[in-house]
């Protein structure tokens, strides 16, 4: 890309919208887009750094005619949603752009569904990069966010203990049926990080991850992880009918264009959903129901953790009679066995 082309982007579209509305620049120590690096104020104190980096490439993560507008909100999106996993909260965060060319009007809706998200959630855009690419190779764009968290008070992967409950929030499955069907979806193109709820879970979660590759497959990540932390081999036994349909889903129940299994499956495997799963201890129940209330967020307890004796172990799923699923259903669920303590 032209170096003129590349000065005009950083100059007119991003360095006039990146500092509006956002009290980062208050301080006199804070710098943003046109030095060489941006500068960040201390924090304030008790409180340590958390950095996470997602990157949205063309073909594999998006398609070339998305919404533009959506594209940019989406991979701040996925990145402030694993702020929200650690129970952090935004600091700022830096945009890398591999473009084919400056499509001022493109880049000017991706920058508005960017810099909408950025100021509600007080995250600005302090610096970056800017690359041309090959016109026939795909757009890429990475963003890497800086929050923060009381120092040790960081939700991890690995706390979750044997005895403990799974929650989630919101509802699953809208994404991927989405996707199956060529729609657009406000779930999969607008999804909301779930900032407040990871703050809300600091010192009551034992755990926590954010749902980007499906129920299941980020259910085994906080079992591997947290039996491997343990060295106990730890089991999710999880109910069937109580995994939380999105609206599009409950819709389709409706009309009898899916089946309630089909649905569930999507619910249970499909990605880009953007919730949190949880694991807390049972006393924590009361406090957990009461920051869904205060958040107008839904949080469904959808099963519990128990010790195994041997590993292998993973997912039980059940049904309202507490026995297991159908065997084709669980195992397009995932519910076959893994090594925790594979190297
Ligand atoms: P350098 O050669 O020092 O890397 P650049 O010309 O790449 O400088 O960038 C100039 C300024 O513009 C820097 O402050 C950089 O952080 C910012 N910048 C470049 N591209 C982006 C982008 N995609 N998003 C945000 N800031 C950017
Ligand atoms: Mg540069």
């Amino acid at each position: 890309m032209a170096s003129l082309g590349e000065f005009d982007f950083i100059g007119q579209f991003l360095k006039s919208q990146a500092a509006q509305g956002q009290p980062f620049f208050d301080s006199p120590l804070a710098l943003g887009i046109g030095d060489d690096a941006a500068l960040i104020p201390p924090l304030p104190a008790g409180e340590q750094f958390v950095v996470a980096t997602d990157m949205l490439v063309e073909g594999r993560h998006y398609r070339a005619d998305v919404d533009p507008a959506s594209l940019g909100h989406k991979v701040l999106a996925v990145n402030l949603s694993d702020l929200a996993a650690m129970g952090a909260r935004p600091v700022a965060f830096t945009l890398a752009a591999a473009l084919r060319s400056i499509d001022q009007r493109w880049l000017r809706l991706f920058l508005t569904g960017l810099f909408d998200l950025a100021r509600s959630t007080q995250c600005p855009l302090i610096g970056g990069d800017t690359v041309g690419v090959l016109s026939d190779a795909p757009q890429s764009f990475s963003v890497t966010v800086l929050g923060a968290v009381p120092q040790g008070k960081a939700l991890l992967r690995s706390g979750a203990r044997p005895g403990d409950e799974l929650w989630v929030s919101g509802s699953l499955g809208d994404a991927a049926y989405a996707v199956s069907r060529w729609v657009a979806d406000p779930k999969l193109d607008w999804p909301s990080p779930r900032l407040a709820l990871g703050q809300r879970l600091q010192g009551l979660a034992s755990a926590a991850i954010d749902i980007s590759d499906g129920l299941s497959a980020e259910v085994r990540h906080l079992l591997e992880e947290s039996g491997s932390h343990r060295s106990v081999a730890i089991s999710a036994t999880i109910d069937w009918q109580t995994l939380p349909l999105g609206p599009s889903l409950r819709l389709a129940l409706q009309s009898q264009s899916i089946s309630d299994d089909r649905a569930r499956v999507f619910a249970a495997t499909g990605g880009d959903e953007y919730e949190l799963l949880f694991a807390a201890p049972v006393s924590a129940r009361d406090k957990v129901g009461e920051i869904g209330a205060s958040l107008g967020l839904p949080l469904t307890r959808i099963g519990s953790l128990a010790a195994t004796p041997a590993s292998p172990c993973g997912i039980f799923w059940r049904d309202d009679q507490g026995q297991p699923i159908p065997a084709e259903l669980a195992s397009e669920c995932g519910q076959g066995g893994f090594d925790h303590f594979k190297s």
